[in-house]
């Protein structure tokens, strides 16, 4: 049976990664998303479990202690985390998944998962970027300040990683991480079984 992938994206907050992921879930219960956990307040409109597993530092901690991430990092003043066993169980059922993460937790990724396929996702400009950010309402100017001060820092790290998809209409960017999943289940070792059964004529 085929071994679901992971497809890393990140992206400065507001290029719409959330957005684009639901997306591309729709209808397709070959991919699913990886819900991480946070020590940030739910926005409105966030329902823990769903969105995030929101949980105060304290149990975040405990988490980290029991070895239950993938990958952690503090992000603008709060900790962000990868859940690993679901991740591995749903690869191990044959799902591709989703990490909206990072960009350290990316890199932690990559180190650990060096078959992880990720995805550098941005917005046309840093106007719509900026528009994005303001548009969502959440966290006041002040956070949309330090969030956009540390997104031309995220955008240093775009060249580590193998695709950089445009969210400038969501069915584009969507369509686009289709193809890259696609294409990364089109490899030749992921086709090494078949190969070798048609080698035996079988
Ligand atoms: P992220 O998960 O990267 O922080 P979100 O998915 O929450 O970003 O999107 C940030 C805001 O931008 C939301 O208000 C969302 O509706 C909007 N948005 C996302 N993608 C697009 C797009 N392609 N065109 C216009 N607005 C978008
Ligand atoms: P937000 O607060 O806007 O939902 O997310 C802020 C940033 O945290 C985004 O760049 C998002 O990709 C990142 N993030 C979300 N979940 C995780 C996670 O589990 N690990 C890491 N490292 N980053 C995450």
């Amino acid at each position: 049976m085929r071994k679901g992938k992971l497809l890393i994206v990140s992206g400065p907050s507001g290029t719409g990664k959330s957005t684009v992921l639901h997306a591309l879930m729709e209808g397709r219960d070959d991919l699913c998303f990886s819900i991480s956990a946070t020590t940030r307040k739910a926005r409105e409109g966030e329902t823990d479990g769903v969105h995030y597993h929101f949980l105060t530092e304290e149990t975040f901690r405990q988490w980290i202690a029991e070895g239950a991430f993938l990958e952690y990092a503090e992000y603008t003043g709060n900790f962000y985390g990868t859940p690993e066993k679901f991740v591995d169980e749903a690869a191990a059922a044959g799902r591709d998944v989703l990490l909206d993460i990072d960009v350290q937790g990316a890199e932690q990724v990559r180190r650990k998962r060096p078959d992880a396929v990720s995805v550098f996702l941005f917005p046309p400009s840093w106007a719509e970027l900026e528009r994005r950010l303001t548009g969502r309402g959440a966290g006041g100017a002040e956070q949309t300040r330090k969030r956009l001060l540390r997104a031309r820092e995220e955008l240093q790290s775009a060249r580590s990683y193998q695709y950089f998809v445009i969210n400038d209409k969501v069915e584009n960017a969507v369509r686009e991480l289709s193809a890259i999943l696609t294409a990364e289940h089109c490899r030749t070792e992921e086709r090494a079984d078949h190969i070798l059964r048609l080698s035996r004529d079988e």
